[in-house]
């Protein structure tokens, strides 16, 4: 078999290889690479394999001082060795992405103009209006695949973090690589900043985005619209996921955009998904069936409407009609419960109005409406009370609690309340990971309900089957497959979520149902090939050195 061979005409050498992160090596270039591409003497004479380097960075890394520190640590190595990075994220999953995602991205956003060293990513201001297109061609890559983009207005539970926030779309493409092995080249994290509301940014002599107050109403649709009809002019063939736009513009872009192009948002369809996928593997632990359930869920915004629609839909796929699926499925928002009588609900919410007297807390909502299932979607920390689980465990044998809220900080109870105040009966998830838990002798293992299970496989089923469209019948497939994945082995743990280590493996088979379902509903014009999964798996980037001569 040939050796993969760095077209040395066509790329750089010497100082500009070792300064370009998808390409370089670093102490691993070998005693050939170092004399044929001019390396000899920029490097130390000891040349190391990859896995001796993995394991450097690795003990570099945990001699970091806090999490900030070790984000920094690996945000620098991705940018001077990609494939290394990429190594050392793949083979310690379960260790670093808490570090890579939530809930140090959280921090990291935070600080996001503090801790800026070198740009990533591609910032469009309100300012770019007219020529977004002719600036987006100052991105490097042309094969773009999957742009994931944010405007920074809800930072995971952090509220609006403007121009900061870039730290999630880069985060988001990082796992997309990381978990399906999409080519980073391909990935492309867009910042749209239209401002920001944070006074606290608004007044912060380093903060790195505009300082002027959020564009809003026609101008604002203008500024996305020239986004969405530019990105897809110069990359046709991406995918668009929208993260963490405040929760008025993120239902209707969706509304907006989801006919006519290749998106869907995270948010509230990768959310509804991953959890549905949670309520499948409960339920297959503890016994029950979904149309049996109630659901009550704190927060009524975008994750939380979206796993009232998905889970209403397969409800309903399981026979119920809507109306008996919706009665089954009820909110709190911040105002308290969602009901009919209510003068201030959005479209949105009005859909899931029971109709039933209103309540102002979520204590009397579970002691009047008995669920089987609370979820907490509210980014309110600590809003699952000793009280509300106790409750919970007095209603239910096995209550299943899924506290999604991110960063930690902002989760609605921590894995050791769940456990402690359901006298060690709940079957328990969160957004965010905490570590396994002891009681009186027992051990629980914490399920993280993590979106990186679904969407990094959705995206790459659209680029295998080369999709036109992202369909919810896709993400209700991807939950379908996510619960397949889980094993009696994890159930022994009281994990309802695979095993981070497993999912390249997740991924690939989320991707082939996503595709599957492309081909059979005609949204696409390629040909279904013989082999679909030899071809998703062809396409995954694996992030191994390869010899350039
Ligand atoms: P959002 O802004 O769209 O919705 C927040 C909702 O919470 C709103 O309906 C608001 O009325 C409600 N709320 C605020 N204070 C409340 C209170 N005291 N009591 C009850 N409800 C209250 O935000 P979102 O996109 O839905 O995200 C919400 C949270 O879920 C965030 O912390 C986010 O990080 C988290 N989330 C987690 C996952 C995951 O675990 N995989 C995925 C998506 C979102």
């Amino acid at each position: 078999m040939s050796k993969p061979k760095l077209v040395i005409a066509e790329s750089p050498q010497g100082i500009k290889l070792l300064n370009a992160p998808h390409l370089n090596k670093g102490t691993s270039f070998t005693e050939a690479e170092r004399d044929e591409l001019g390396l000899r003497g920029l490097l130390p004479p000891r040349v190391f394999s990859q896995a001796e380097r993995a394991q450097h960075v690795m003990n570099n890394m945990r001699r970091k001082s806090g999490n900030l520190e070790k984000y920094i640590y690996l945000s620098s190595l991705q940018d001077r060795n990609e494939k290394l990075f990429y190594r050392i994220l793949i083979d310690n999953m379960a260790e670093l992405m808490p570090l890579v995602y939530t809930p140090t991205v959280g921090l990291a956003c935070q600080e996001y103009s503090k801790i800026f060293r070198k740009p990533r990513g591609f910032f469009i201001s309100k300012y770019d209006r007219n020529r977004i297109e002719e600036i987006l061609q100052n991105w490097p890559y042309r094969d773009v695949r999957v742009i994931v983009v944010t405007d920074g207005e809800r930072i995971l539970g952090l509220g609006d973090l403007g121009a900061n926030g870039m730290g999630i779309p880069v985060g988001k493409l990082s796992l997309y690589t990381a978990c399906a092995g999409i080519d980073p080249e391909k990935c492309l994290p867009i910042m749209i900043d239209a401002g920001t509301n944070n006074n606290e940014l608004l007044s912060d002599a380093s903060y790195i985005g505009l300082q002027e107050a959020r564009l809003r109403g026609e101008k604002y649709d203008a500024l996305l619209d020239e986004f969405m009809t530019a990105s897809t002019k110069l990359f046709p063939r991406a995918i668009i996921q929208f993260e963490d736009f405040g929760n008025a513009n993120a239902f209707r872009l969706l509304e907006k955009y989801r006919n006519n192009y290749c998106t869907f948002n995270d948010d509230i369809q990768g959310t509804a998904s991953m959890t549905l996928a949670g309520l499948y593997s409960s339920l297959r632990m503890i016994g029950g069936k979904l149309t049996e359930q109630r659901l009550v869920v704190l927060g009524a915004g975008e994750a939380a409407l979206g796993i009232g629609s998905l889970v209403v839909s397969a409800m309903v796929e399981e026979g119920l009609s809507v109306e008996d699926a919706r009665s089954l499925c009820w909110f709190v928002d911040s105002k308290g419960l969602v009901v009919a009588g209510r003068t201030d609900l959005s479209e949105h919410k009005r859909r899931f109005a029971q109709d039933y007297p209103f309540h102002r807390d979520l204590l009397t909502v579970v002691e009047a409406v008995k669920p089987t299932v609370i979820i907490g979607a509210s980014g309110q920390p600590s809003t699952f009370t000793q009280a509300v689980l106790e409750a919970m465990a007095r209603i239910n044998k096995r209550p299943i609690v899924f506290a999604l809220s991110n960063p930690t900080s902002q989760s609605e109870c921590t894995a050791e309340e769940a456990y402690r105040f359901t006298d060690k009966r709940a079957i328990f998830a969160s957004g965010s990971p905490f570590p396994p838990v002891e009681i009186d002798g027992h051990n629980f293992v914490p399920g993280q309900a993590n979106n990186c299970y679904i969407f990094p496989g959705v995206g790459l089923g659209i680029l295998a089957s080369e999709a036109s469209r992202v369909t919810d019948e896709m993400f209700t497939a991807a939950a379908k497959v996510l619960d397949k994945e889980v094993s009696e082995e994890d159930f022994i743990l009281g994990r309802i979520y695979p095993s981070l280590s497993r999912i390249r493996e997740v991924s690939a088979n989320i991707a082939l149902a996503v595709a599957k379902i492309a081909f059979a509903r005609g949204l696409t014009q390629m040909q279904e090939p013989a082999d679909l999964m030899g071809l998703i798996k062809s396409m995954m980037y694996d992030p191994i050195y390869k010899e350039y001569v």
